[in-house]
């Protein structure tokens, strides 16, 4: 089941362009069984899910991505507005009580976070940032990344023997299905999606476009 696990729609993600119907066809077109619904800070109200899936084959999945003193963090089986920044001790505490899953999103983004310098950094550096203790999972094929950016992911994930997953942070219709995650098993609802993830039931495919 190939499921994007990291998409922005307008308006609820106030910086995405990404129009929710023609999310839904985008995805069709390329084939994707599901997609997941990860605004910045606000969850979908679960009617407008409904209605936005209605009489379509794609399985529409919600999660979201918070800000925290430890960079982006997409979080599932957690349905929650929180507006204001948390620190990831906070967000983990929350998160951990409702048995969600976080997953640390495009660790190594250059620019917005770090500063391109920093790639320069070693894998043991990398290893080392503190919200590596805080998370299941490490996001390591992320679409609007360079292949630097997500290769070092993927090394530290490595390292720090933590699963890696991908999805395309969409905030265009031209971005959607760039990596998607491919699960062995059929997800129906939030709850397996979690459980499918904790266990590492999945393998990443990158931009899966164009297919
Ligand atoms: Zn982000
Ligand atoms: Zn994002």
């Amino acid at each position: 089941m190939r499921i994007d696990l990291h998409i922005h729609t307008s308006p609820r993600s106030p910086c995405s362009g990404l129009d929710p119907q023609e999310l839904i066809q985008e995805a069709s077109r390329q084939g994707l069984d599901g997609i997941c619904l990860t605004e910045h800070q606000v969850v979908w109200d679960p009617q407008d899910v409904d209605e936005l899936a209605q009489g379509g084959e794609m399985k529409i999945f919600q999660g979201n991505e918070f800000t925290t003193n430890q960079g982006d963090i997409l979080v599932f089986g957690y349905k929650k507005d929180i507006k204001e920044l948390l620190t990831i001790q906070e967000l983990h505490d929350e998160v951990k009580a409702a048995e969600g899953f976080m997953i640390a999103a495009h660790p190594f983004r250059g620019f917005k976070t770090f500063g391109i310098g920093q790639l320069q950094m070693t894998v043991e550096q990398a290893c080392k940032r503190k919200v590596f203790d805080f998370v299941d999972a490490i996001e390591i094929g992320n679409g609007r990344l360079s292949d630097q950016e997500n290769d070092m992911a993927l090394k530290v994930a490595n390292q720090l023997g933590l699963t890696g997953t991908a999805g395309s942070d969409a905030h265009r219709v031209d971005e959607v299905g760039k990596w998607v995650t491919d699960f062995e098993k059929e997800i129906q609802n939030e709850q397996e999606l979690v459980k499918e993830l904790r266990a590492g039931r999945f393998t990443i495919i990158p931009g899966v476009r164009n297919i």
